[in-house]
Order: C-alpha cells, then structure tokens, then sequence
C-alpha cells in the first residue's frame, strides 16, 4: 500500500477490514488506495469506490484504473473534483448496468466447497407455502414440500441461498412419519410442490426421499405433486413406478445463461432429453422459464430453445410452462457482491418489484410477450402462468387475469388434473 496522508492512512485501514475491498482485485486495492493520495475521499466514498469496483469485477467490464477519468479537473476545487471523478465513474457503471450482458469471453469462477450430507430429526412439518409467495404478485398460492433443506446446485440469482448457507445438504429425518401426519382433505386438490428448498431430482432417491413421496402421491390422488428440479438425474423415476398425479417439470433458460449463471446444473439440452425420457414413460411433465434474463443474444437463445420443446413434445404431454424473470431481495444481492463470483445476473436496469428488484415493468411487458408469442403452438392447450409478476402484466401479456389468487390457483389446478386424467399413456 503506497504512503498517504494520516487521515487517509487511517480510512484506508478501515476500509480494508471490509470484506468488499478484501475482495477485489489486489490492482484495484492498489489503484484505490493510490487515489486517496489525490483526493480527499470520505469513508463513505471509499466504500463507494469498492461498491463500483465489486461490479465491474463482477461483470468483467474491466479494472478501475482502465474505467478512471480524472481528465480536465484541475479548474475545480478539491472537493468538486472529487464529486465529478466519483460522478463520471457511477455513470460508467449506470452505462453497464443499463446495457444487455455480453458473455463471450466470460469465465465465471465455480465454487470449490465440498458438499456434505445430515440429517435432521424434528418434529417441524415439512409442508410450507411458496417461499416467494406475495399478496402483491398474482401468486399460485403453491404448497411446498421441502423434504431435503439447501441445494448442490448453485445459480447466481438464487433466493435459497438466503436463506442455507455453506455446503450442507440436510436431509429430513423420519420424513416417512412427517408425510403421514399431513391432514390431506380427501374432498379437496392440492398442488403441492418439491423443489423449492433443494432440487427434487438431484439426489435420486437418497434416504428415499422419492420412494416415500411417491407412495404418499399414490395414497392421496387429490394431491398433485410437482417435482421440479433443474437436474437430469431421472434413474428412479425411469426404474420405479410413478403415480400418476405426480408431474416433474424442468426450469430451462437459454443454454448461455445456464453456463455461466447455473452452476452444477444438467445443461439445458441435458435437461430437455431427461424430460422426454420421462414423459416418454407416462410421466405429465412442463417447463419452468425462470428466471428469463436480458443478455447479449437472449431474443435468439430463448425461441431456439421453445422450438425444440413444441418439436419434441405434445401438448397433451406439458401441463404448464410458467414464465419469471429475476427478482431480487438485498440479501441476495449482497450475498452475491460478498462471494467474489465473477457473474453478469446483477448487471441489469431495476426497479422496485413488490418490495423486491426487478427489470422495469415495461421491458418484462415486452420480453415476457415476445417469449409467449414463441409458444404460439401451445396456446390454449397449455397452461401458461407469469410466476410472481405484477398483476397488471397479466392482460398486456396473455389477454386476460383472474380476479384473484385463488381464482388462479383453482384454474391451475383444473388445468392439471385435466392433463394429469386425460394422460393418452395412462389410460
Ligand atoms: S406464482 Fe410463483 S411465486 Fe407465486 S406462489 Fe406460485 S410458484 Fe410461488
């Protein structure tokens, strides 16, 4: 560290014990730290400077020194310059931010931590509501079944992140038992799903968590449960009998995104033939498009991939195809700034999003309609659902809305069950 002034000495100091400057690059350490000789910067523009430093690793735009603009300021006074130098990099960033992502020549870095297994003996239920559920959305009201607790895979913009951390992978203990004391109306359809706390299929049927789910589905035909995974680890449902009110369905995105943002995950090709497999078994199965991302390239990707799904498969085989985009909470994003994770999904325009952030409502009109319109195909033998969206997007988008969560919910679940007791390969 290059020799500055006490004070600067001293905010320097405090500025490195932040796990956001211990982050960056040892260049932009030095090039920051080289600054405080010129400027008189606050602690607060210091950590400033390490904020907009973070990005830019992040999103591979290049080194401080190469992004700097210091030109022509030597008319103003020491603290005017300081504003203006501060002011000329965030509009760098806001540049950035605004602009599609470009992933040629992007190398994100995979994380290393060994993954572990527990298990853990609670008398908790294991039946919760979505995790993401808002009365603020238009919401499918989904049940969840979190049978396994963290998940092996690990993609950027992940919410589970959140709320696990570390490499654990925690497996219910007596789930059996905590399956029977669900009170299940015998009157009434559920739809109710796994794969919101882990992925559903990545571990097969370890502790057998499948064979125990499936006997459950078998002993309450009410109930529709719906693996959803981003895995191809399909053996057990290949191998073993499926009930058939049981559906898997797969979270897709363009095959770049996957790479770079879905790390650990089956590709998406991988993830297209193990849903073929399965349906080609019987199996109902439909597809997740979340999150949709803008990047360099994305109105290419996106309706190369629905073509080989609308190829590749009946409608009578798809009970859903639901579409999202990237909604963030802080935590996650801070999460993703502190992991030193070279990755793109943050460099975006947001807004706020029902407490959340999220792309502008009118650019998530256009990108959720253009990718609908792909699906021309399966229109009106599908059900088509936008997952946690405003409502107002709802008729810009499909022509239409439910008068309420409920009224969702309920036209989701006879959308399915119609699939589910229509299904040509159970009859
Ligand atoms: S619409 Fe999406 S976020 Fe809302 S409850 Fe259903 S699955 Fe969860």
């Amino acid at each position: 560290m290059s020799c500055c002034p006490p004070r600067s000495a001293e905010k320097l100091e405090q500025l490195s014990q932040s796990k956001r400057f211990a982050n960056l690059s040892s260049c932009n350490q030095d090039f920051i730290a080289g600054l405080t000789e010129r400027f008189a910067f606050s602690q607060q523009d210091l950590f400033q400077l390490a904020e907009l430093a973070t990005d830019f690793e992040m999103w591979d735009s290049g080194d401080l020194q190469d992004l700097w603009d210091e030109s022509d300021i030597e008319h103003l006074n020491s603290k005017l310059r300081k504003q203006e130098v501060i002011r000329r990099l965030k509009t760098k960033w806001e540049d950035f931010r605004v602009s599609l992502p470009n992933y040629q020549n992007h190398h994100p870095l995979q994380k290393k931590g060994k993954i572990t297994f527990s298990r853990k003996d609670s008398d908790d239920t294991v039946l919760g509501v979505c995790p993401v559920y808002s009365p603020k959305t238009r919401c499918c009201n989904l049940q969840t079944l979190d049978a396994v607790m963290n998940c092996g895979f690990e993609c950027t913009y992940c919410s589970i992140q959140s709320f696990y951390h570390g490499e654990e992978i925690v497996f219910q203990g007596n789930f059996k038992e905590k399956l029977q004391k669900i009170e299940i109306d015998p009157n009434r359809t559920y739809h109710i799903g796994t794969g919101q706390a882990s992925d559903s299929l990545l571990w097969g049927n370890k502790e057998n968590v499948l064979s125990d789910l499936f006997e459950w589905a078998e002993r309450h035909p009410n109930v529709i449960l719906e693996l959803k995974t981003k895995s191809a680890n399909i053996r057990h449902l290949l191998d073993h009998p499926v009930p058939k009110n049981v559906i898997a369905t797969w979270s897709l995105n363009a095959p770049t995104i996957a790479k770079n943002e879905e790390h650990r995950t089956a590709s998406t090709s991988a993830r297209i033939s193990a849903a073929r497999r399965v349906a080609d078994k019987g199996v109902i199965v439909g597809f997740h498009f979340h999150p949709i991302v803008q990047f360099n390239g994305w109105d290419k990707e996106y309706p190369e991939l629905i073509s080989q799904l609308t190829e590749q498969f009946t409608p009578e085989e798809v009970a859903l195809v639901s579409l999202g985009t990237l909604t963030f909470i802080k935590p996650v994003m801070k999460q993703l700034r502190d992991r030193k994770q070279k990755s793109k999904i943050l460099q975006m325009p947001m807004e706020d999003a029902a407490g959340k952030f999220s792309y502008p409502i009118e650019q998530k009109e256009k990108f959720f309609k253009y990718i609908y319109d792909c699906f021309k195909p399966w229109h009106d033998k599908v059900f088509f659902y936008l997952c946690m969206e405003d409502p107002s997007l709802w008729p810009a988008v499909f022509g239409f809305d439910y008068e309420s969560n409920d009224e969702f919910e309920n036209a989701m679940k006879t959308a399915y069950l119609d699939k589910i007791q229509n299904n040509p390969k159970c009859q």
